[in-house]
């Protein structure tokens, strides 16, 4: 797949009706001002110079519920970016939204602009999380809004969140599961992190709270991505994504600058322990020899070999990862 860039607009708890126990956008982001069309070019021709020459980007709009913002807000973003599409300055437009700002009437007014891509925060398919996360979303939203897109045939992500209050193995681990019958293109992971400012500093404080620990997290979110991939949807994103400074915001919980390896370092330690004498593609080589070399000693007493086909090969016949994975959750 070719790399995509993305230019990330983050307009913190813009159209937040509530604020999630989980969620400090301004200790996630360091930002705390809405941008105007001087912020937003700025920020436009910061990723323009770092990027190749000739490369198309996305507008993505982070940070908020996209779509809970007024209208007005909403189309000044959305005029702006669609601009630069129209100087062929950026390929489309993305964003995160929460599932109950998604109706007939704001998808109506989506479709006059260039949307590629619309991230759903459903965080979990179990309503005591929800309402224990003060997410401004029930069930009934989740499935509303996924209707909605399907029915305007709009690609869709959905946005996962591991160990929320309420949560357990098996909640999140279904939560994976009834993600599998969707027809969203990919899916992001994070586990949950206790932020600075935020209200689940507060009740990891009164003892309210306790994080899942990092090889709770590791194990859980592996065993998702398993089964999410399994049906052949990709895991685009493991972990919160926090950058320089903001990453001194965490409080506690299972937070690795490098998340996402130690998550495909899992995956490639139990596809090793299902398969012991495996030919792999060498493009996976990494995730077999894992983070900080953590499979060398599983890797070295087990007959994987690898090659460089994108096929893996068991017993002489050939296999596609989600074959693979498909025998390993069973
Ligand atoms: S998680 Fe999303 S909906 Fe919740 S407060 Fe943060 S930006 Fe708003």
């Amino acid at each position: 797949m070719s790399r995509e860039y993305i230019i990330p607009i983050f307009i913190p708890h813009a159209g937040c009706k509530k604020i999630c126990v989980f969620c400090n956008e301004y200790s996630a982001t360091g930002i705390r001002e809405k941008p105007d069309i001087k912020n937003l070019d700025e920020t436009f021709e910061k990723y323009i110079s770092y990027f190749p020459e000739k490369v198309n980007p996305y507008i993505a709009f982070y940070g908020a519920t996209f779509t809970g913002m007024e209208t007005e807000k909403m189309k000044y973003y959305l005029n702006w970016a669609e601009k630069k599409i129209n100087q062929k300055k950026a390929f489309g437009i993305r964003f995160s939204t929460s599932p109950e700002e998604i109706t007939e009437e704001k998808i109506n007014i989506l479709k006059n602009y260039t949307i590629n891509f619309i991230e759903i925060g459903i965080q979990s398919f179990f309503d005591d999380i929800l309402n224990a996360a003060n997410r401004p979303h029930n069930l009934n939203d989740v499935w509303n809004a996924i209707d909605l897109l399907e029915k305007h045939n709009m690609d869709y992500g959905v946005h996962l969140m591991t160990g929320l209050p309420e949560s357990s193995y098996n909640k999140d681990i279904t939560s994976a599961i009834i993600t599998t019958m969707l027809k969203a293109k990919s899916v992001r992971i994070h586990p949950t992190v206790v932020l600075k400012n935020s209200t689940l500093e507060k009740m990891y404080k009164n003892g309210e709270y306790i994080p899942e620990t990092l090889d709770i997290a590791i194990d859980k979110v592996a065993k998702m991505t398993e089964i999410i991939e399994a049906s052949g949807k990709k895991v685009i994103r493991l972990g919160i994504c926090l950058y320089g400074k903001e990453r001194e915001n965490v409080v506690a919980g299972p937070y690795h600058d490098s998340f996402g390896d130690l998550v495909r370092t899992k995956i490639a330690e139990d596809i090793m322990k299902n398969f012991p004498d495996l030919v792999v593609p060498i493009k996976f080589k990494s995730n077999f020899i894992g983070f900080k070399k953590k499979n060398l000693k599983l890797l070295e007493n087990s007959n994987i070999s690898f090659h460089n086909e994108e096929y893996f090969i068991y017993q002489n016949k050939k296999y596609s990862y989600i074959e693979i994975l498909n025998r390993v959750i069973k």
